[in-house]
């Protein structure tokens, strides 16, 4: 059993019909404590809130029922969903992200966030695609849940998407120029894996493929989509 804590956001609209909740989106909170996280999300001043807030020790907090729309995504697009709130239950863990000093996710918040997962991906039957970062369906706006997330253990737990490369090998293909690829078909790859919307004028800019890093290639973020991005990216189609 999951020992969860209620706690009342008023950050919601509620729903009375079942909603359609097709996918998750990870973020985590950027403040620099869990307290003042909490603050944020209960209050009604700051108009956010999400369903699920996992602290770094590995508890559970319920903010928002998963049937009511929760406050988290703002101008997002996910494959043909627009505006996620409406459609997806929203998670945050606690870590000070990129602007006050972004920390590794504990392996106990994981575990609890694992265990949530499992939960929702049954409930609601989502796709292992539909398991997202903020960043993914916001690139332009957004780095969380960044590049220490886990997915590859999510993967492991059959939660999320990832490439079946092996990493040594694709490793030398970093920073290595694309040379001779149709970078019309790579768009549509892109596109393909659930960023059909969110590519400005369907152009690789440096702030989506740095988006696309934080989710699929880890160890370096430069904005820069290289040959072991694109190895990267060709393993994912088969998720399509
Ligand atoms: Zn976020």
């Amino acid at each position: 059993m999951m020992k969860i804590i209620h706690l009342k956001s008023p950050n919601y609209i509620s729903y009375k019909k079942r909603r359609n909740i097709q996918s998750i989106v990870i973020h985590y909170t950027g403040m620099r404590s869990l307290q003042s996280a909490v603050e944020r999300l209960i209050s009604k001043k700051y108009e956010v809130s999400s369903h699920y807030l996992v602290s770094r020790a590995g508890k559970i907090m319920q903010l928002v029922k998963d049937n009511n729309i929760a406050w988290h995504a703002g101008i997002s697009n996910w494959f043909n969903f627009k505006n996620l709130n409406k459609n997806s239950i929203g998670i945050e863990l606690e870590n000070k992200g990129h602007q006050y000093g972004y920390q590794d996710f504990p392996n106990k918040q994981i575990t609890e966030l694992i265990k949530i997962l499992k939960r929702l991906k049954k409930k609601f039957k989502i796709q292992n695609i539909n398991i997202t970062g903020h960043s993914d369906i916001a690139p332009h706006r957004k780095t969380d849940p960044g590049e220490k997330f886990p997915w590859k253990k999510l993967y492991k737990n059959d939660l999320a998407i990832w490439h079946s490369l092996d990493e040594k090998f694709i490793n030398n293909f970093r920073l290595k120029k694309l040379i001779n690829i149709n970078k019309k078909n790579m768009v549509k790859m892109i596109k393909k894996l659930g960023y059909s919307r969110v590519l400005k004028a369907g152009h690789l800019d440096k702030d989506f493929t740095k988006a696309f890093q934080r989710r699929h290639r880890q160890q370096l973020i430069n904005g820069i989509f290289d040959q072991e991005c694109y190895l990267i990216l060709n393993s994912l189609q088969k998720f399509i």
